[in-house]
């Protein structure tokens, strides 16, 4: 499912499906509105994370010579695996893209465009093609934290007996203690127990 909105109609260079291929021909005027949605089905389990809804690209796509800038915004569900516990839950993703694109010069190379590695906003095309498919994972590796957690507050797996501590209490005690200073607990629990009653 696709379709295509702002100025004026826009050929698409594929019917009846959702072209992840962005012909840069039918971009004309200085800037031109791209909204596309891709199923979840269209990206694969290899990307390092799944894809739980579809993902609606809205783009403003400007021409400046045979440089393109994209400017516009990614949203979409990730299924992600909490760090912590191992439990599957959802991630709503809406991340702002400003990506740059350059031609790709196969013959004289890129190195010509004088771009340091770090500038992440500088992508290339080529065949007069950009490749959203190949944007949007990069925007959602970029957008993907390193450690997920599925709540600030997740217990996490008991190390002893592997429970989800947040969805059961195991008992098992987990916390060291020195032995050597057992005595001096027993102690403090005799005069608790024996001691007045309290709130605590
Ligand atoms: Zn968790
Ligand atoms: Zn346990």
């Amino acid at each position: 499912m696709w379709y295509s909105a702002g100025f004026g109609h826009m050929p698409e260079d594929v019917a009846g499906g959702a072209s992840m291929r962005l012909d840069l021909r039918n971009v004309r005027g200085p800037s031109q509105a791209v909204v596309r949605a891709f199923p979840a089905s269209a990206f694969g389990l290899d990307d390092g994370f799944t894809i739980a809804a579809p993902v609606e690209l809205g783009l403003a796509v400007r021409k400046d010579g045979d440089k393109y800038s994209l400017l516009g915004r990614l949203v979409t569900t990730v299924r992600r695996e909490c760090s912590r516990c191992l439990e599957p839950f959802d991630v709503p993703i809406a991340v702002d893209i400003d990506v740059r694109y350059l031609p790709h010069r196969v013959n004289s190379g890129e190195g010509e465009q004088e771009i340091s590695e770090e500038d992440l906003s500088i992508a290339f095309y080529r065949d007069d093609e950009i490749d959203l498919g190949g944007l949007v994972r990069e925007q959602l590796q970029l957008a993907a934290p390193m450690k997920p957690l599925c709540g600030d507050g997740c217990r996490g797996l008991c190390p002893i007996c592997g429970a989800n501590r947040n969805l059961e209490a195991c008992g098992c005690d987990t916390t060291w203690r020195d032995p050597r200073l057992e005595p001096l607990r027993a102690l403090v629990r005799t005069t608790v127990d024996t001691g007045p009653a309290r709130k605590v």
